[in-house]
């Protein structure tokens, strides 16, 4: 972090914040330019906060020139993570799928899409039982009892099963029943629910905010890991532009610059990117061309009547063809496709 002084910034004054500084641990490196004083602060800067420093009158401006993350930082942990599931892997050369419907409706169906997606090659079994809806009249999912249907989902694939959970209020019935728990994007910067999940045992998929920038969503994810659970999986699910036509904008950019940036896997849900099947596929392809670690694809064995999201759902039919593109792909890109 770099403090510009302002030019009629007394001697006192410098002393006085280079002392604040030092109390915080921090090594201070001092240049005297043309007309003012620059600080250098040495160390770790992620606790200093900068609106403090720049209330100070006799300080001009102040830069961050490292990254406010450390955990999550690829800087400080330079190989991929890897996050493990039950039999399945995803990051560091690992590419797992997750799918199945938005939400959980019945037994027959999400057993039904289970066996299906797990016959195409799916690693991973998703379904909502608790649903962020922005209306509060659509259906709101099953709760509880959707999380006892995705358990016998899971008892007769042996499937690890993803769903999304929204209230702190269950953690522990999550830390109890489910494999990885997502954090939906309108919970993405839930700071309170965040630290919670930061004290689980299980692995998180973070999604990305409808409208964040890549540095708040690895900061939400630094959240999670500060309370101890490193098991962070990070995903893309379109952000909100001026663009209508479709659902979101799916950003590819997110997967090279969040490699970059981070070490934790990152998966691309095209689904709710698309909000339209058919547009799926080409996107799930140019995920994967553009290096994401996994995907999660939402699909229901009767789209036509599902009770949400029917209009971005695969059939299982369509899900499969794109398992078989999946299968030459992902080995092209070097990576492995873990069945689980
Ligand atoms: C979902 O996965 O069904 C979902 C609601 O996703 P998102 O939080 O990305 O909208
Ligand atoms: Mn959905």
């Amino acid at each position: 972090m770099v403090v510009v002084m302002r030019p009629d910034a007394s001697q006192r004054d410098i002393d006085k914040l280079i002392a604040q500084f030092q109390l915080q641990g921090l090594q201070v490196g001092i240049t005297n330019g043309v007309g003012c004083t620059i600080l250098g602060l040495v160390g770790d800067t992620t606790g200093v906060d900068m609106d403090k420093i720049t209330i100070n009158n006799s300080v001009e401006r102040v830069m961050r020139v490292s990254e406010p993350y450390k955990r999550a930082n690829r800087k400080f942990h330079p190989e991929d993570t890897t996050v493990k599931v039950g039999g399945a892997a995803i990051g560091g050369g690992s590419f797992a799928v997750i799918a199945g419907p938005c939400s959980v409706e019945s037994e027959a169906q999400i057993i039904d899409v289970a066996q299906k997606v797990q016959n195409s090659g799916a690693a991973l079994l998703r379904g909502g039982a608790f649903k962020p809806r922005t209306s509060p009249y659509s259906f709101q999912g099953m709760g509880a009892a959707g999380l006892d249907l995705l358990l016998e989902a899971k008892a007769a694939t042996g499937m690890p099963i993803v769903t999304e959970l929204m209230s702190e209020k269950y953690c522990q019935l999550f830390e109890d029943k489910v494999d990885v728990i997502q954090i939906g994007a309108r919970n993405m910067q839930n700071f309170d629910l965040l630290k919670e999940v930061g004290k689980l045992s299980k692995p998180i998929l973070l999604k990305r905010g409808l409208s964040n920038s890549y540095e708040e969503w690895i900061m939400s994810a630094e959240y999670i890991m500060s309370e101890g659970n490193e098991n962070v999986i990070l995903c893309e699910r379109g952000i909100r532009t001026f663009e209508t036509y479709t659902r979101n904008t799916l950003d590819l950019s997110a997967i090279p610059a969040v490699k970059r940036m981070s070490h934790l896997p990152i998966v691309v849900d095209p689904s709710h990117a698309a909000g339209m099947y058919w547009m799926v596929e080409p996107l799930a392809l140019a995920a994967v061309a553009a290096g994401a670690d996994g995907l999660i694809i939402e699909v229901h064995n009767d789209p036509q009547n599902a009770k949400c999201d029917g209009q971005q759902s695969l059939t299982p039919e369509h899900f499969d063809r794109l398992m078989k593109k999946l299968e030459t792909q992902v080995p092209w890109m070097g990576k492995t496709l873990s069945r689980g």
